[in-house]
């Protein structure tokens, strides 16, 4: 995770609203799976604030189904 430069838009198609962090583009999955495209242009996917949470929500998710999986 890390910052963005400013005027970086957000990576989510339709958004295009200022992007204020970045995430590998190795979670995309994760965006697919809350039906939300994303036009890969760089090595890394922009997201604003908005979609943002909506990511870590999903990804905070889908970590802890993953440990019940490993467990199990
Ligand atoms: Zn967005």
């Amino acid at each position: 995770m890390g910052k963005v430069k400013k005027g970086q838009p957000c990576s989510v198609n339709g958004c295009g609203k200022p992007a204020s962090r970045s995430i590998s583009p190795s979670h995309e999955g994760v965006l697919l799976r809350l039906g939300l495209r994303v036009s890969r242009a760089g090595r890394r996917i922009y997201l604003c604030d908005e979609h943002y949470k909506m990511f870590k929500k999903a990804h905070k998710k889908e970590e802890r189904l993953e440990k019940w999986r490993m467990m199990g």
